[in-house]
């Protein structure tokens, strides 16, 4: 089935299956410390008809849920990591399942899986199969080893989005938290998927909070560096949110 994604921005990011969207990790707002450092493509008012929101955990650059209740129709299909279905729930979402790794959910003839993640709080990816398309939405997880397995029983791969930040936590000891360009790199060698996308990498915490909180460790340029050697037969796409990718019909 033919597929076109739009960034909306950091995580978020809209996969239309011919007309039936669906939205990962909804981000709209913005807090001191919590900064795009992109557009915004969409916001939940101009948001198309949403078939259903995938949530991989519950940061609030991931879960922006007090925005996103201004979206027009609450009881829109919202998947997400088990233990955050009550938040949705209480800004007034009425369809919300809640998924833990290798759980299986339908919003229509989509089938969503929850696949691994680590990141310091409980956080799922997931693979998407429509219509013969899948997708892997990696969130901002660390490059486990559990991801491994995603290949082994996802062996056809059409689509990953990845983050690629290196996101470390500072003050003392740097703690790492999301993957690294060629971490990332290095997974789309066992995934290999016919296009990967990177996400997360613009990110800021402002001045202040980049100098006394956060590192950066990953930038498109490095993923696509680094996919050269490590993913060759991969077609890399970056895209500035609001800049759709049509992805042809393979199946
Ligand atoms: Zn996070």
């Amino acid at each position: 089935m033919a597929l076109t994604l739009t960034r909306v921005c950091h995580s978020s990011v809209l996969l239309d299956f011919g007309g039936h969207r669906l939205l990962t990790d909804p981000w709209f707002s913005e807090r001191p410390g919590y900064l795009r450092g992109e557009p915004l493509a969409f916001t939940p008012a101009t948001l198309p008809h949403l078939a259903g929101v995938l949530v991989s955990h519950g940061h609030y650059d991931h879960f922006d849920v007090d925005a996103f209740a201004t979206y027009r129709d609450k009881q829109v299909p919202m998947l997400v990591k088990r233990g955050i279905g009550e938040a949705a729930r209480a800004a007034g979402f009425g369809n919300v399942t809640e998924l833990d790794f290798w759980e299986v959910a339908q919003i229509g003839e989509t089938r969503v899986t929850a696949t691994p993640a680590e990141h310091g709080v409980p956080e799922n990816t997931y693979i998407i199969e429509r219509g013969g398309t899948t997708v892997f939405f990696g969130a901002d997880t660390l490059r486990i080893r559990e991801l491994d397995e995603v290949a082994v029983r996802f062996p056809w791969i059409d689509l990953a989005l990845l983050p690629i930040n290196g996101l470390m936590i500072r003050p003392q000891h740097d703690l790492r938290v999301v993957m690294n360009a060629e971490q990332a790199a290095e997974l789309c060698s066992v995934l290999r998927p016919r296009v990967a996308v990177p996400i997360h990498y613009t990110f800021t915490a402002g001045p202040e909070g980049d100098r006394n909180l956060l590192r950066y460790d990953g930038t498109p340029e490095r993923f696509v560096t680094a996919m050269r050697s490590e993913a060759p037969a991969t077609r890399v796409a970056v895209l500035a949110p609001g800049e759709p990718l049509a992805m042809p019909d393979v199946s």
